[in-house]
């Protein structure tokens, strides 16, 4: 891969920079001198535009989020590209055609995206409004431009708007508890919370795939007998990316691909369950990174079948072996780089010992108050297969600290210690000459807890491979949001600051938990203490409309009640949308392979198969008897993790019996072992 940055990422960058800095400065700007920046917009934006076109541009797009863009359209972006051009009617020549307020707006009329009933088909126009938070770039011959998109009336119609939103207000909150800490963050260019997006996948046979309707219309395999091999001898998770298979090979260029658009994926390496991978890029704003990421995503879609292979995204394509998560690594810093969850850093920036704990007190009594919401951000889908097993955390939302912040804190709330923070350190010292003894944390890591801390941030690991991350990081920058916000508040009213963070420990205690998630009695105890378990992705969606959050986004300006209702409608159709193409493509899966196989070849359980097609009709009318969505939602869930699981076990025993010959599906032998198992369609690759 070459690391040279050329022409086209400058391009991007130029781009960006002039027309954001100038942006930034029109909307704070009075009318007057709007003008003169509107004009010098223009023409720098002009010298921009000259350098994109020299190196291929002739068409623009707004590039947005749809609301509930997840799932089976992955981390789906909407778009309608325009050519820059048009005729002059004169002398009928073709001109170039591009203004200033091309860029800054556009009109779409959209009204096939879904909205929750925040928009009528007779009212139905969308609004693009450029976000100037993430860079503009160009990718072939189009140059995107990353985009909002409302309705008429201003509601949020998209994932962007309710994070841009959430900034606002984790921003103007920080600042004012931030201002009694010690640190003005509005001279640090205002607060701004960075993310990093670790993306797994599966990367499988081509072939294969399209053997598999369930794979091509879900996503995920819904039938399929476990093969002989799964992770018993763990030789999957972190093994050679060996040349022997294409894997390597089509993650280079996924990663060149991405280079060329400025996304730096720094990391790579092969996951858990077998045929998995994982990328993980340096962090950044969080707007930024959320575009990377869909657009990360879409590279892998489009580069894996140059190499024979199909990128799966879908959290859960196998059955009983790891599926694909998206760490959310969440960090709040200034504009400046000062980082609030180093200690160090943030009690050295305010000059106050007591800066890091206060912070900390905060953030534990968010995720106390709001786990429902943290939850309810994860509930994707393919999620529902995740969470609660033993390869993501469970439905119950606690934090990690590690023993020796958790120490630190204690002594802290109950008023025994003073000092600052110093996070511990210890010698490993192996006793062999060749190896010099080395210092590591004093704290181990914790992979089963939903959002440990992990030294410079928060890593929010139950969340599912396919989501775009945008509600998750509205929520965690609201409910952090609100709580400096109500610190601030007492603050003001004259409290001292570390009396308000003891009070919080004291109150979110319960929050913290540095055990076992996995473990069930731990399970039941955090679950007894009160905190915050929604086993059901459906019920979790369904707190989006709880008076308590839509309090929490109203007063923070994040949400109005109508975009709450309206997303969790959206969210609560995709779900039974997900679920209906499931057990369609059931239906069709045992009516034309297992039915067939199982007649050809007189083995294997016919008439528990004949009975399993009605029985998944009928259900699927009855979602659409439905009254509502949210009743929709939970008949789709029972259908899903309880009617069709009982089905897979027929179909699985079906496939267990007929002759390998007479069975017509891919198996989970041909899908998921390319490193012994180079199926159909990967011989050209290596010709
Ligand atoms: P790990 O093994 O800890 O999961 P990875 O390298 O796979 O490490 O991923 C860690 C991710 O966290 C990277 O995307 C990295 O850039 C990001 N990250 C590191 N520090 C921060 C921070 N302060 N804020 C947000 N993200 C961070
Ligand atoms: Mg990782």
């Amino acid at each position: 891969m070459s690391f040279d940055c050329d022409l086209p990422v400058l391009t991007s960058i130029d781009l960006d920079i002039v027309v954001v800095a100038i942006l930034v400065l029109l909307f704070n700007t009075p009318s007057v001198s709007r003008f003169i920046l509107l004009t010098i917009l223009f023409s720098f934006s002009k010298s921009s535009l000259n350098r994109a076109t020299e190196n291929g541009a002739n068409t623009y797009c707004h590039w947005f989020q749809p609301m509930a863009s997840s799932g089976v359209r992955h981390g789906q972006t909407g778009q309608v590209q325009n050519m820059m051009m048009q005729f002059n009617r004169k002398t009928n020549d073709i001109e170039f055609d591009f203004k200033g307020k091309d860029l800054i707006r556009g009109e779409t009329d959209g009204s096939s995206f879904p909205n929750g009933g925040l928009r009528g088909t007779h009212c139905a126009g969308g609004y693009l409004a450029i976000d100037t938070s993430s860079p503009i770039f160009l990718r072939g011959d189009t140059i995107f431009v990353p985009s909002a998109l409302v309705s008429y009336y201003g509601a949020a119609l998209d994932e962007k708007t309710p994070v841009l939103r959430s900034n606002s207000a984790l921003n103007k909150q920080g600042a004012r508890l931030l201002k009694h800490l010690g640190l003005d963050t509005e001279a640090e260019g205002g607060l701004v919370a960075n993310i990093g997006l670790e993306q797994e996948m599966f990367l499988i046979p081509r072939e294969e795939f399209y053997r598999r309707p369930d794979l091509q219309f879900t996503g995920r395999t819904i039938i399929g007998k476990n093969a002989p091999r799964g992770q018993e001898m763990c030789d999957h998770y972190m093994a050679p990316l060996s040349s022997a298979t294409p894997a390597l090979a089509a993650m280079q260029e996924m990663q060149e691909e991405c280079w060329k658009l400025g996304i730096p994926l720094k990391t790579r390496h092969r996951e858990v369950a077998p045929n998995q991978f994982e990328f993980a890029p340096l962090f950044g704003s969080n707007t930024t990174q959320i575009d990377q990421n869909v657009m990360v995503m879409q590279i892998i879609e489009e580069v894996a079948p140059r190499h024979g292979l199909v990128a799966l995204l879908q959290e859960k394509p196998f059955n009983d072996v790891n599926g694909s998560g998206k760490h959310v690594n969440w960090s709040i810093a200034t504009a400046d780089g000062t980082q609030f969850m180093k200690p160090d850093v943030i009690n050295k920036a305010t000059g106050n010992d007591y800066a890091f704990p206060i912070i900390m007190a905060a953030i534990v009594a968010a995720i106390d108050d709001h786990g429902d919401l943290m939850r309810a951000a994860i509930s994707s889908p393919g999620n529902d297969f995740r969470l609660g097993a033993c390869e993501a955390p469970p439905a119950i939302v606690s934090t990690y600290l590690g023993e020796d912040m958790t120490f630190y804190l204690e002594q802290f709330k109950d008023g025994k210690g003073s000092g600052e923070y110093v996070p511990g350190v210890k010698t490993l010292d192996l006793g062999v000459s060749e190896i010099m003894p080395f210092e590591v944390p004093s704290e181990d890591r914790n992979r089963t807890s939903p959002f440990p801390y992990g030294g410079a941030r928060f890593e929010f690991r139950a969340v599912g491979s396919s989501q775009n991350v945008s509600l998750v990081n509205t929520v965690l920058n609201t409910i952090t949001a609100e709580k400096f916000g109500e610190f601030a508040d007492k603050i003001d009213a004259g409290a001292d600051p570390v009396d308000v963070a003891k009070e919080a420990l004291n109150k979110h205690w319960r929050v913290i938990f540095n055990g076992d998630n996995y473990d069930e009695e731990m399970q039941q105890m955090l679950t007894d203490r009160g905190v915050w378990r929604i086993d059901s992705g459906v019920e979790a969606i369904h707190t989006l409309s709880s008076e308590k959050n839509i309090n929490l986004f109203e007063k923070t300006n994040v949400m109005s009640k109508e975009e709450c209702e309206a997303r969790e409608i959206v969210l609560h159709d995709h779900y039974s949308g997900t679920v209906e193409m499931e057990a369609l493509t059931l239906i069709d899966m045992i009516n034309q392979h297992i039915i067939p196989a199982v007649k050809a070849s007189g083995v294997g359980p016919l008439e528990a198969l004949e009975a399993s097609v009605p029985q998944l009709q009928d259900a699927v009318a009855t979602i659409h008897a439905a009254e509502n969505s949210y009743e929709a939602a939970k008949i789709a869930r029972e259908l899903r993790l309880e009617t069709m699981i009982d089905i897979r076990e027929v179909c699985d025993a079906a496939e267990g019996v007929v002759p390998a010959n007479m069975w017509t599906l891919a198996t989970y032998k041909e899908l998921m072992f390319l490193d012994s198992h180079v199926g159909p369609g990967l011989e050209e690759i290596y010709e």
